[in-house]
């Protein structure tokens, strides 16, 4: 008794250990796997424990009920009863790249203020309030997210949450701690990460996701987490 008690203690490890794997396998980001395994309308904004448990079968993983609720409580990292995209981040943070599209805050542009887009020699009207015209927004984006990769690359995995702490401790509350200051942002990538942004990047960076507050420089950093 005791002993199948040890034995199941210890496999729930290695299943967590599988099931993250799994994860990781199969998305992406945690972003695209909360999103589809959050299908079921009756539980929107949470995984419930029949979508969590759909993907466990799907890759034939049988648990005892003792051994699922183990493993759901384990993803409900606030102890809730239920899973959220907070949790989800928790649980998988470290095994997978949180985002994979910038949040843009979606302003109407004043009709007589069109822009063109900034890419030399594109001749495109700039998309809502950015700079760039639909395309290169999309590719302004991709280099952006590429970078944020990088970021990722060069951290090993506690080194990624502390540096989304630090940020998102910089960052401005009352724009849901997605916005902060460009000069504070590359102080704490040289501090955290040593890595110097080129003046490149920080355009890039600028461009694609930033604006102007009080005579500071801001962007957009809710990709990374
Ligand atoms: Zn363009």
């Amino acid at each position: 008794m005791y002993t199948d008690k040890v034995r199941e203690g210890l496999t729930s490890v290695d299943l967590m250990k599988t099931i993250t794997a799994k994860f990781a396998q199969q998305w992406a980001t945690i972003r695209k796997a909360f999103s589809d395994l959050n299908k079921d309308t009756a539980s929107q904004g949470y995984i419930s424990k029949s979508e969590l448990n759909f993907y466990l079968n799907h890759w034939g993983l049988k648990l005892t009920d003792a051994q699922f609720d183990r493993v759901y409580n384990a993803f409900d990292v606030d102890g809730d009863g239920k899973i959220s995209y907070n949790d989800f981040q928790k649980s998988l943070g470290p095994e997978i790249y949180p985002s994979e599209t910038l949040y843009f805050r979606q302003d109407k542009p004043h009709a007589a203020y069109q822009k063109k887009c900034k890419q030399f020699q594109c001749w495109q009207p700039a998309c809502g309030n950015g700079n760039y015209c639909s395309m290169h927004n999309r590719m302004h984006n991709d280099e952006v997210e590429s970078f944020y990769r990088n970021l990722y690359k060069l951290c090993d995995k506690g080194k990624w949450r502390k540096f989304t702490d630090k940020v998102q401790q910089a960052a401005s509350p009352e724009d849901n701690f997605k916005v902060v200051e460009l000069d504070k942002f590359e102080r704490i990538v040289k501090s955290m990460i040593g890595l110097d942004i080129s003046d490149e990047k920080r355009d890039l960076l600028f461009n694609t996701s930033g604006r102007v507050y009080r005579g500071s420089k801001y962007i957009n950093i809710g990709m990374i987490y």
